[in-house]
């Protein structure tokens, strides 16, 4: 999955007081667009030393680390005159195949989105400020304290028998299928979430839920809580038009395209199609 980015290593460990130094990575996003070293398909984080004029005291954001070198945020936009130095749609995360690039490109840019989104105390209105001992925004009027956004979602592999549901979102582009997903809602536990919206989505009562793995998706600000659950086969297939646009039982080797193996509704697909994976026989 796109977190796994072995043998390199992603360490979201908070440090304070960090000061950004010459060989430490920036990222400066441009609305959905990451600047990075790209040469002859070779892509690179830029360093604090590719851009001199930046002054030291630019406003940068320590994020995270990557093989123990510190990832900053840059907000000032870094003047570019240099060919390899590019700005890539976020999107290319998914077709990359240098995946410490794709992950702490999505991690910072779900960072990125935090911190735009929460300049100002949703309490009172103050300017918030970094707080200095932990990743968090803090109004200096209210003392409001903000972290980060992450929203819960429950994604569902429905087998039945020797077959595994996918669906086609109504809004999707490309004919692409996927499993049944959506966000948990204040006051539900995750297997009612699950509940409803395979109910709501497809019409099927589900039971023998059970919990697979979890996956940050940084892109949306959510986190993927993945699950298996089996249905009767004699319901029928009752689909909400305004989120699913088709869906339907598949067997093993006859799957549709469907989602890739770097978000764990692909992998729950490919393992399925494998066989391997013991959490999909019947309870
Ligand atoms: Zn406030």
């Amino acid at each position: 999955m796109i977190q796994d980015i072995f043998p390199h290593r992603f360490n979201n460990q908070f440090l304070t007081k960090k000061n950004i130094a010459e060989n430490d990575y920036v990222l400066h996003y441009d609305e959905n667009c990451l600047l990075l070293k790209i040469k002859d398909d070779v892509y690179e984080l830029p360093k604090r030393k590719d851009f001199p004029e930046i002054s030291d005291t630019a406003e940068n954001t320590f994020l995270f680390t990557l093989n123990d070198v510190p990832c900053f945020l840059i907000w000032e936009k870094p003047k570019v005159d240099h060919p390899d130095f590019m700005y890539k749609e976020i999107d290319f995360f998914r077709s990359i195949s240098q995946q410490e690039i794709a992950w702490i490109s999505i991690a910072g840019f779900h960072l990125r989105n935090w911190y735009t989104q929460n300049k100002f105390c949703g309490k009172c209105g103050t300017y918030t400020q970094q707080k200095q001992d932990e990743r968090a925004l803090i109004c200096p009027d209210c003392n409001t304290i903000i972290y980060p956004k992450i929203s819960p979602a429950v994604i569902v592999a429905i087998i039945c028998k020797n077959r595994i549901l996918l669906a086609r979102g109504s809004n999707w582009s490309g004919g692409w299928y996927s499993l049944i997903a959506g966000y948990v809602d204040i006051g539900e536990s995750l297997e009612e979430a699950v509940i409803r919206e395979v109910k709501e989505e497809v019409g099927l009562d589900i039971k023998n839920i059970r919990y697979y793995k979890s996956q940050p998706w940084p892109l949306s600000a959510s986190m993927m809580i993945g699950f298996v659950a089996e249905a009767d086969e004699n319901q029928v297939i009752t689909i909400d038009p305004k989120e699913i646009a088709e869906a339907a039982w598949f067997t093993r080797g006859n799957l549709p395209k469907h989602s890739l193996n770097l978000s764990i509704a692909g992998e729950m697909i490919e393992k399925f199609d494998q066989g391997e994976n013991r959490i999909f026989l019947p309870l």
